[in-house]
């Protein structure tokens, strides 16, 4: 080569080198806040796990520091925070914004409606995210599915439910339209956040409370402070958790930070629900052999009275406003024929492999 050429070919390496370089320090610090006691387990675990997956799938050039519930906003504050640009990205559940935007709702949980699975199928294989996108455009946020529950428990009782009569007046911690549905039952709804549960049941504050599951629950340490233990959760069939995503603050990234972070928080989205269901059986053993905790099944009356009631909630929500009845035409529609292909799938197979949910066969 000519030691002209050869210097020309250096001169183009060493700009494209220099440019590389330019390009792989350009580096983005996000906050993220979420609604949970830091590090909490499950649904705590989430956040950390995508802030550690997008910086080593962006090699640093993308750091997310995470932010309990309190440390930079409290826990109901995070979709404000989000909105406002305070912080660029929170992890929570959408039914805490029913205030903002009643139809949110349905994209966190549904009285007997969709289970995780089907969930999961309506968001990324039916219109489910493209709604709940479009219900937060307003908002100037972006939105992903980031975990799931699984099917919670009934919750925590400090006495005994025999009866629908037995509710009358107690005053319980339920988010959400389940929430809805016990206060048409004669419950006394109380909200506040996970971290304020536990004190609250304690003193007396409230006689019952939800929570998620075992594993969490067990975290919490409520079965201190409440006797009886109760499924199903028909209230929850899961709680879907998001992640929210400041708009602005998406566009600003490069085209391929966006897609390791939509990547990672559908990696996230998964690993929440693979973690509750590896760790809820374990925790309840640990609740009913150490901790003496009473499992009951909640009485056949509140399960059909919950039902019953549920559908007037449900009906009344999606006929809130032309938004809402189009997120739940989408829903209901899907869940009709996804439960009419799971009653010969899952459901038939869980009959025959427990008959009677009896789990000794
Ligand atoms: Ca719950």
């Amino acid at each position: 080569m000519q030691p002209k050429v050869l210097a020309m070919a250096m001169a183009g390496i060493g700009l494209s080198l220099a440019a590389g370089t330019t390009q792989a320090q350009e580096t983005f610090e996000w906050k993220l806040v979420t609604s949970w006691p830091k590090n909490f387990p499950g649904v705590g675990q989430g956040p950390e796990r995508l802030a550690k997956l997008v910086e080593e799938m962006s090699d640093g050039r993308l750091q997310i520091e995470v932010f309990g519930a309190g440390q930079l906003v409290p826990g109901f504050e995070v979709f404000d925070a989000v909105s406002e640009g305070t912080a660029e990205i929170g992890h929570s559940a959408s039914y805490y914004w029913k205030g903002k935007a009643p139809a949110a709702q349905f994209f966190a949980a549904v009285p007997f409606g969709m289970n995780a699975q089907e969930m999961n199928a309506w968001l990324h294989y039916g219109d489910g995210l493209e709604l709940w996108n479009e219900l937060y455009d307003d908002f100037g946020i972006d939105v992903m599915a980031a975990g799931a529950s699984g099917v919670q428990m009934g919750g925590w009782y400090n006495k005994e439910i025999n009866s629908v009569d037995d509710l009358d007046g107690l005053k319980m911690r339920m988010p959400g339209l389940g929430g809805e549905v016990m206060s048409r039952m004669g419950v006394a709804i109380v909200n506040m956040p996970g971290g304020e549960i536990f004190t609250s049941l304690q003193s007396g504050a409230i006689d019952a409370t939800e929570w998620i599951g075992p594993y969490n629950d067990l975290a919490f340490g409520l079965h201190q402070a409440a006797d009886y233990y109760y499924y199903p959760g028909w209230h929850e069939p899961t709680v879907m958790f998001e992640a929210i995503v400041n708009e602005e603050a998406m566009a600003s990234l490069p085209a391929d930070l966006q897609a390791i972070l939509r990547t990672a928080v559908r990696d996230v989205n998964q690993d929440v629900l693979d973690e509750y269901t590896a760790r809820n059986n374990d925790a309840l053993q640990t609740l009913i052999n150490e901790h003496d905790v009473e499992l009951r099944r909640l009485p056949d009356d509140v399960l059909a009275e919950a039902k019953e009631i549920s559908a007037d909630v449900v009906a009344e929500l999606a006929e809130s406003s032309d938004m809402a009845s189009k997120i739940y035409d989408s829903y209901r529609a899907f869940q009709d024929k996804v439960v009419n292909y799971h009653a010969i799938s899952e459901q038939a197979y869980y009959n025959a492999r427990n008959p009677d949910g009896d789990t000794t066969q």
